[in-house]
């Protein structure tokens, strides 16, 4: 049994903008099912604060001149144990995690997670007197970027893993805020914290960490290249050694058609003949024709470049005068909420965009749909094709990270094969976007074989279990180098 530190900027049930916030909410979880002893450190935001039951004070510290509490708490549903960092005057103001009610970046980003990593290097080290010594500490994303960096100054300390769950996000800001932040100048150089004069937070958790491991294992190799490693790509090579990919898994517990609370009617892959009825549900809840017969596809996204929205819109004139209807949820740059809603407004009965983020209708647009819309121009991993394939809602993907992972395309051979459980796009345009839907649409058209890619799709076990067990072996193995050093 291992010790671990889970340090995360986000957390299902208690905070979520992403597929981070439902790994740090299941894989923690997983562990402790395991038997290893794990706690999850986060920042005491309000909606977090809200949600919260019982709770006490574990340590009390000031970074920053600002006084912080480290408030123990269990996550929801779970008997994770939850240390928040609390530090009102940076945490504790409406809005997002990382960016205001309007969508802009918080100007004190850099200062907000320096405190959040100080904090957890001090937890790291037993320092707060909360008398619990981590053996590993597991960082996530660039808000945890500086935890590695600053620990790997200290002789005693634990193994400390880096997980990447989006390169393109990197935390750099100008080499005024390295100073600002008052960290120690040995780690500011081309092999440090720099990033061509600037800081860069993620740099701290690629450079310093024991092991570095990212969301699948295409996506491990996708970023030593130039197009996907957005700079870091001569580094990651450096330490490919210490580089490797585990695909994350889905939870149980909040996304099965056949428990699933939030669904009209529940089903599982011995039962889909029941799962029309969250399609005609939706039908009617939309405002859109009930029509069983016409391929619903859906989509739930971060509405931003990478999730592929430049070829959707450039084959909506097309896609809108086939024969499908096209549900869209989703929030993010504004040009895109703007230009999707009133695509729809022009085809009510073949289009509708709901932005802003729902997890109800998350859940009913899985199933309801016969399709899953997922074009990523990149995708480290990608959880809305896994909660696709589980609810029997044949994803449309590109060939890349994750996605290559998961989806097997529903070729002759593949059909033929049993392993067919989607489709992949040949390559990254709308063209391709569009030969690929009406292959879908000609697929649906035959019932017997679409039934066998739905149970192909459901069948798979993408729980966390197996994924809780290769972070296990690899915990091990960085506690066995790190030892040895
Ligand atoms: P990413 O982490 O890049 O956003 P993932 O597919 O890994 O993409 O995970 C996205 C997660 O966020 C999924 O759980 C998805 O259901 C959820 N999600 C994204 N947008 C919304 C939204 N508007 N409403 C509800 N859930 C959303």
């Amino acid at each position: 049994m291992s010790k671990i530190l889970y340090i995360s900027s986000e957390a299902f049930p208690l905070i979520k903008t992403g597929g981070l916030g439902d790994v740090a909410g299941s894989l923690p979880t997983a562990l402790l099912k395991k038997s290893q002893d794990v706690r999850l450190v986060l920042p005491a935001y309000p909606e977090v604060l809200k949600k919260i039951k019982k709770s006490k004070i574990r340590g009390e510290a000031s970074y920053y001149n600002m006084p912080v509490k480290i408030i123990e708490t269990k996550l929801p549903g779970s008997n994770v144990t939850v240390w928040l960092v609390d530090c009102p005057a940076v945490f504790n103001r409406p809005g997002g995690p990382y960016t205001d009610e309007h969508g802009q970046a918080w100007n004190d980003n850099a200062l907000r997670f320096a405190i959040f990593c100080r904090a957890a290097v001090d937890l790291s080290l037993n320092k707060l007197r909360l008398r619990w010594q981590p053996d590993i500490v597991h960082c996530n994303d660039w808000q945890t970027g500086l935890i590695p960096a600053l620990l790997s100054l200290h002789s005693q300390r634990p193994a400390t893993i880096f997980t990447i769950h989006n390169l393109a996000y990197q935390g750099v800001f100008d080499q005024q805020t390295f100073s600002d932040l008052h960290l120690p100048e040995k780690l500011w150089h081309m092999n440090g914290l720099e990033f061509y004069g600037q800081l860069s937070f993620i740099k701290g958790g690629l450079v310093y960490a024991d092991r570095i491991t990212t969301v699948s294992p295409s996506y491990a190799l996708e970023i030593l290249e130039p197009e996907q490693g957005y700079g870091l790509n001569g580094l990651l090579k450096e330490r490919s050694k210490y580089l490797s990919g585990i695909l994350n898994g889905i939870d149980d517990k909040y996304w099965n058609p056949g428990t699933d609370s939030y669904l009209k009617q529940k089903y599982n892959r011995h039962s889909l003949s029941k799962k029309i009825l969250n399609k005609t549900d939706l039908q009617e809840e939309l405002l859109l024709p009930s029509d069983t017969s016409i391929p619903m596809i859906g989509m739930v996204s971060r509405l931003v470049e990478q999730k592929g929205l430049d070829i959707i819109l450039e084959s909506l004139p097309t896609l809108l005068n086939m024969p499908i209807q096209f549900v869209i949820l989703g929030m993010g740059e504004t040009h895109y909420e703007i230009q999707l809603s009133e695509w729809a407004q022009r085809h009510p009965d073949r289009l509708k965009v709901i932005v802003g983020y729902n997890e109800s209708l998350a859940h009913r647009i899985e199933a309801a749909s016969d399709i899953y819309m997922m074009p990523s121009i990149f995708e480290p991993c990608g959880l809305n094709q896994l909660y696709s394939l589980r609810y029997g809602n044949l994803p449309i993907v590109t060939n890349v990270g994750g996605l290559a992972d998961t989806v097997i395309d529903a070729s002759e051979e593949n059909i033929d094969n049993g392993a067919a459980n989607g489709f992949v796009l040949k390559e990254h345009s709308s063209a391709s976007l569009l030969t690929t839907v009406q292959r879908a649409i000609t697929v649906y058209q035959k019932p017997k074989i679409w039934r066998q890619l739905q149970i192909n799709a459901m069948s798979k076990d993408y729980s966390w279990s197996i994924s809780a067990d290769n972070y296990i072996t690899l915990y091990q193995r960085a506690l066995r180098e790190h030892k040895s050093i």
